[in-house]
C-alpha cells in the first residue's frame, strides 16, 4: 500500500502539476507566498466558505484539509480558480476520497469547483483511479528523496507557476562570466 498518512492534498496537487515544483516545496522553497494567483485561490476558497450551505464545513483530518465537506451525503468539494491544471486538481481530490476510505469513510465523491467559470465536475475514486493515484503517491515519495530536483522540462504554464523565476530567470552574462572574457 503506498504511504499515504506523511502527504498532504497539496503535495499531491503539486506532484501532480510538476515534480519539480513539489520538490522545491518539499525541501523549504516555497514561492507561493509571493504569487498574487495563490493569493488569489486562497481568497476565492475563502468566500466559497463564507457563503456555503450551512450543512458545508471545512475539516482537517490529520494532514488534510479539505475545503467543503457535506457530511451527510459524503460529499468533498475543492474549490479551484481555473480549470488550467484540472487533472494535477483531480489528483489532489483523489487523494482526498483515498485519504478518507482509509479512515473508514468510504465511497465519498468530490466535486471540483470552478466558480468563474460556472463549472462543476464529479471525482470518484473508481478502481482504475485509485491504481492511478497509488501509482502517483509512489512516484511522489521517489521524488522526494532525490538529492537534486527533477530537471527542467518546459510547460506550457511555467509562466504562470510561483516558481517560474526560480527555473527561468537567468542571470545575464556579464564580461567575467562569459567564455570570451580574457
Ligand atoms: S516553472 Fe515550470 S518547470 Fe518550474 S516548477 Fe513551475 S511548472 Fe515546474
Amino acid at each position: 500500500m503506498a504511504s499515504f498518512a506523511s502527504v498532504t492534498g497539496h503535495e499531491v496537487g503539486s506532484f501532480a502539476a510538476c515534480p519539480r515544483q513539489f520538490w522545491f516545496s518539499n525541501r523549504g522553497i516555497r514561492m507561493e507566498p509571493f504569487s498574487e494567483l495563490v493569493a488569489d485561490g486562497k481568497l476565492l476558497s475563502e468566500k466559497a466558505y463564507a457563503y456555503r450551505a450551512k450543512r458545508l464545513r471545512q475539516i482537517q483530518i490529520g494532514r488534510i484539509k479539505v475545503d467543503l465537506y457535506d457530511p451527510k451525503r459524503r460529499l468533498v468539494y475543492e474549490i479551484k480558480r481555473a480549470p488550467r491544471l484540472l487533472s494535477a486538481h483531480r489528483m489532489q481530490l483523489l487523494f482526498y476520497l483515498y485519504y478518507l476510505e482509509k479512515l473508514g469513510f468510504p465511497d465519498a465523491k468530490g466535486y471540483l469547483v470552478y466558480p468563474r467559470h460556472r463549472k462543476k465536475i464529479l471525482v470518484e475514486l473508481t478502481p482504475s483511479a485509485r491504481e492511478e493515484l497509488i501509482r502517483l503517491l509512489e512516484a511522489l515519495q521517489q521524488v522526494r528523496h532525490q538529492p537534486k530536483p527533477p530537471p527542467l522540462q518546459r510547460k506550457s504554464f511555467c509562466r504562470k507557476c510561483a516558481y517560474y523565476d526560480l527555473c527561468w530567470i537567468r542571470e545575464p552574462l556579464t564580461p567575467h562570466s562569459s567564455k570570451e572574457s580574457p
